[in-house]
């Protein structure tokens, strides 16, 4: 299998060099050429999650030097629980992704796409740095992916006072090679800074520098794979096909979900649910799509305003018609995410994380217009770990032992201006 940029003026790659690379040279995002077929019954005969996720993975593997460290990859990312439980509702489900060292369905792509790099890289002694801008949940989880990882550090950008109190406290926590940088700004600014150090040659010479966002390659594939685990776990409860709503922010998590139906997976309708930042449900309902600057909300990992794997979503699907018709998107406000959280509570006792709670509210609403059939709402992250948000509505919540074991090591942070200069300085006095 070979991989080409969504923007095809990039030669085609292996998977290695597109994992190594992030984003393709011509500034596009790296894609398989195909997307091969894998018959469920095959999956089936699979014993327990990390054979699954192998061997739904193996086309993509195939050809490349990893393929043979496929199994040992997916042992190491998908040694996770990953449960498919009924909701109080009837009919309905929830896939619960947060079950990792950070409490959120990243932790899936960040360990993956780390046990990966570590092969790619595992003939050469220099230093590879990995830096990421975060808005909270990605940061945590490529630092506990890459913490104490020989040959990497991770140096993490985080808008200060713009994260949750645990978000912040969890990315301070790694210390030894995982430097947390709290900015004096936004997250977009944390973002740009990011940009501009990988864009910076004369900084590359001095110290070798690589990004672990969203687009990243080795970050997708193994979501697709956590869909087919959930799929053959759901069939154990119920008739497929399984219909799906997801949180979205950048498109990453639900493209996923796509890939994996057009396997042949048993899933039927994909909807998105999003907060305020309403650029895909508008696009979805026949306006153009018109990317615009973010807006902050209480599910703050999915304010994007441009969402990077839509331009996945088109390669694969082709024109704006045949995008319209294999998904739908609604848009969720604050006060819809705060009253779902509450309803819930008080109904049933379920907790809902604000992020979940978006997918919770926009099942509601089909359930409320008539929709049939089997639909699971996938859980994003814990609930404790939005504590600020939750638990004024329904009280202490619970911290899962993962979580709490990060919460119980002291925590450290080095404040700098929105300064490009001053991050520079940082890379590479300790490159050095
Ligand atoms: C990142 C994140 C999302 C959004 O996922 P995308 O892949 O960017 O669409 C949703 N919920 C949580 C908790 C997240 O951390």
């Amino acid at each position: 299998m070979k991989y080409v940029s969504t923007r095809a003026t990039s030669p085609a790659v292996s998977l290695s060099d597109a994992i190594a690379a992030g984003l393709a040279p011509d500034g596009g995002l790296y894609v398989p050429q195909h997307v091969p077929r894998v018959e469920a019954d095959q999956l089936a005969r699979c014993s327990g999650a990390i054979d699954t996720a192998a061997e739904l993975l193996r086309p993509y593997f195939s050809g490349d030097a990893l393929e043979r460290e496929l199994p040992a990859i997916c042992a190491e990312a998908f040694d996770l629980p990953l449960p498919v439980k009924a909701l109080s509702t009837p009919e309905d489900y929830v896939i619960e992704l947060f079950h990792g060292p950070t409490a959120a369905f990243k932790d899936f792509g960040a360990r993956f796409l780390a046990a990966a790099l570590a092969r790619v890289r595992a003939q050469t002694n220099e230093l590879l740095t990995v830096l990421v801008a975060t808005s909270g949940d990605t940061g945590a989880a490529v630092a506990a992916a890459f913490h104490r990882r020989r040959g990497f550090r991770v140096v993490v950008l985080f808008p200060e006072g713009k994260v949750s109190p645990r978000q912040a406290h969890q990315l301070g926590c790694f210390g030894d090679n995982v430097t947390a940088l709290r900015v004096r700004g936004t997250f977009d600014d944390c973002q740009a800074l990011v940009k501009r150090a990988l864009a910076d040659r004369a900084l590359q010479e001095r110290a070798s520098l690589t990004s672990a966002n969203s687009i990243s390659l080795g970050r997708f594939l193994p979501q697709v794979a956590y869909y087919a685990i959930a799929v053959m776990r759901f069939q154990k409860l119920s008739t497929p096909p399984l219909n799906l709503v997801i949180p979205t922010g950048n498109l990453g998590n639900a493209l996923a979900a796509v890939y994996a139906r057009e396997m042949g997976m048993p899933i039927g309708r994909i909807v998105l649910a999003s907060n305020a930042n309403d650029v895909l449900p508008r696009y979805f309902e026949g306006a153009d799509y018109e990317p615009r600057p973010s807006v902050a909300t209480i599910a703050n990992a999915m304010d994007v305003g441009a969402p990077s794997n839509f331009e996945r979503l088109r390669h694969l699907l082709g024109d704006d018609e045949v995008v319209r018709q294999a998904l739908a998107a609604a848009s969720v406000t604050d006060d819809d995410i705060r009253e779902t959280i509450r309803s819930r509570f008080a109904r049933s006792g379920e907790v809902f994380d604000p992020h979940t709670a978006t997918a919770v509210a926009v099942l509601q609403r089909l359930r409320n217009a008539g929709a049939g059939g089997s639909w699971a709402i996938v859980a994003t992250a814990h609930p404790a770990k939005f504590e600020n948000i939750v638990e004024p509505i329904v009280g202490e919540v619970r911290v899962p032992p993962a979580l709490a074991e990060l919460l119980a090591r002291r925590s450290e942070s080095t404040v700098i201006e929105n300064d490009y200069a001053v991050l520079r300085d940082i890379l590479t006095e300790s490159a050095e």
